[in-house]
């Protein structure tokens, strides 16, 4: 996961620029990763249609951290992986996604339906509880929240119609 393609101009999937042993995985034909060095951004677009709640794409941990990075992904309470398939983690932020990461499925799902050629984007508050980086988003959404550092810090009124994960779903009733 990366916080903000624009704010993070080296962002890479860290074991691909880490020296892992591993050659980076290629996306499978249904998904292109788009690097723009020149706006120190990438994405990745879908190359075919989904419909809302389609499976986009099974994953797994590659490495599992105690703590969030801004490469990590919140899969519980307590645990934070990096994402295999690597190419995962170039899903950028948006606060109006048209994707999700689940971790009880572990699987990237359709939030709404996805043209070709789609950039797909999830909610990291969804999953993020409090994060490594945060960032001003200015994806444009009519309901972009500004400020995006997790979960802890949002009015919950503010996260009613956002698809949120388990966890995050737990930690909120938690603290009320
Ligand atoms: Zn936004």
């Amino acid at each position: 996961m990366t916080p903000d393609r624009a704010n993070a101009p080296d962002a890479e999937p860290s074991h691909a620029a880490a020296g892992d042993e591993d050659p980076p995985e290629r996306p499978s034909a249904d998904f292109l990763v788009v690097a723009r060095p020149d706006l120190g951004q990438s994405s990745l677009r879908s190359l075919r249609a989904f419909a809302p709640g389609d499976p986009l794409a099974a994953f797994r941990p590659h490495t599992l951290q105690a703590a969030p990075t801004r490469m990590t992904v919140q899969m519980s309470e307590t645990e934070h992986i990096e994402l295999a398939p690597s190419w995962l983690a170039f899903i950028n932020h948006s606060c109006d996604p048209n994707a999700r990461f689940d971790p009880d499925v572990r699987h990237l799902v359709a939030e709404r339906a996805i043209a070709p050629g789609d950039e797909l984007t999830f909610f990291y508050p969804s999953t993020e509880w409090s994060m490594a980086t945060p960032f001003d988003c200015r994806c444009g959404a009519a309901r972009c929240l500004g400020r995006i550092d997790g979960a802890a810090r949002l009015d919950p009124a503010r996260l009613a119609g956002f698809w949120l994960s388990g966890h995050v779903r737990r930690l909120l009733a938690a603290r009320n």
